[in-house]
């Protein structure tokens, strides 16, 4: 008989989302829709590690 049209354009792959390290804490953070407008810009998992970031003076970004 006629086969049965199969689902093959599932877009439920969730594994497929962005990661990068913690610039602080080095640990995967994963991405976030609150950060999908700066995503680029992200660089600390969490505002703790923004501000536990290891000292540096090569960059210094005014905010
Ligand atoms: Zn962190």
């Amino acid at each position: 008989m006629s086969p049965a049209p199969q689902a093959k354009s599932f877009k439920g792959n969730k594994q497929s989302l962005p990661s990068k390290p913690c610039q602080a804490c080095g640990r995967d953070m994963t991405w976030r829709k609150a950060w999908a407008k700066n995503w680029e810009q992200v660089l600390y998992c969490s505002d703790a590690c923004r501000k536990n970031k290891p000292a540096s003076s090569s960059k210094v970004a005014p905010e």
